[in-house]
């Protein structure tokens, strides 16, 4: 059977560093502040914001909430961006996304700081990450780097195929992957042969939005295979982009849904906003 590469334990492991390294900070006169900004009332996103402001207790972050009603206008919500960037004491700025059509997603990213971005999406934080300079990773991919290191498993040399091409995974998971030396490849819908080309892969980053498309004939036997798919199956149960039960016999490492990828995202967050108050020092 293969190695079960366990997020839960590995995220909980990050989060008592950047607890104990926060302590350290405050004997030293720095706090870390992360704001926290969600419009309207999208059941799922109250549930991702309630679980960044617990992390954020946990670890010693202090956290501003900012709860602002559908109806917030675009010019409203690029003001209190503006008022935050300014604001010396935080340190990071988050607004949950998706946010209400009326709002162009696009502005409000390039609102935010890049030096408060701990989301990552800022196009001057993509930039760095493209040339290799400093400057916040989107989370659910540097966490998954986080998954690879942390597991014992070696990027340097390794054929890695991505399925998926998105902003906030496929692509930066390709730029995170290449910086660690594996031969890259990404995958979309256009993509011809996908089976042939993923089954070249030595690692596996499956983020296609698919409930459980990738069977074992996606997989080389012995392959890493990382699941970023969240999705809740017929039984309202939690299932990824894998089918794990198919594909966990023929691979050497997987990530479950749930306690895989998921738990990840908030460590890494959590890592940014840490990582922006020692910058600012
Ligand atoms: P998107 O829908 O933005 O992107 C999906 C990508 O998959 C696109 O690039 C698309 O190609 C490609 N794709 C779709 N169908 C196929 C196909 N049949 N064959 C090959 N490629 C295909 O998704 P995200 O990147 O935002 O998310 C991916 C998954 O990860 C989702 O299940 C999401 O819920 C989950 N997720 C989980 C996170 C976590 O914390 N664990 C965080 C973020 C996302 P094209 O570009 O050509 O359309």
């Amino acid at each position: 059977m293969p190695k079960i590469i366990n997020g839960k334990e590995i995220s909980a492991q990050i989060k008592e560093e950047l607890k104990e390294k926060v302590a350290e900070m405050k004997k030293a006169g720095i706090s870390v502040c992360l704001a926290v900004i969600q419009v309207g009332d999208d059941p799922a996103s109250s549930v991702y914001v309630g679980n960044k402001k617990k992390a954020c207790a946990y670890i010693g972050i202090t956290s501003l909430s900012y709860e602002l009603p559908e109806e917030t206008t675009q010019e409203e919500l690029l003001a209190l961006i503006g008022e935050l960037n300014k604001r010396k004491d935080v340190n990071g700025i988050l607004v949950q996304l998706p946010v209400p059509e009326h709002i162009s997603e696009d502005a409000v990213i390039r609102a935010i700081a890049p030096e408060k971005d701990v989301d990552g999406f800022h196009p001057q934080s993509v930039g760095a990450l493209c040339i290799g300079q400093q400057g916040f990773v989107s989370c659910t991919p540097a966490g998954i780097i986080q998954l690879l290191k942390r597991s014992g498993i070696e990027i340097a040399g390794k054929e890695c195929v991505i399925i998926g091409r998105s902003n906030i995974v496929g692509k930066p998971m390709a730029l995170l992957l290449l910086r660690e030396n594996g031969t890259v490849t990404v995958t979309h819908s256009r993509t011809k042969d996908l089976k042939e080309v993923t089954k070249r892969a030595d690692i596996l980053v499956a983020a296609v939005g698919k409930p459980r498309m990738i069977t074992r004939e996606y997989v080389k036997e012995g392959a890493v295979v990382i699941d970023v798919g969240i999705h809740r199956n017929e039984n309202n149960k939690l299932c990824g982009d894998v089918d794990y039960d198919d594909v966990a016999p023929v691979c050497s490492a997987i990530t479950p849904v749930p306690g895989g990828v998921g738990p990840m995202t908030i460590a890494m967050l959590m890592n940014n906003c840490v990582e922006s108050a020692a910058l600012r020092q």
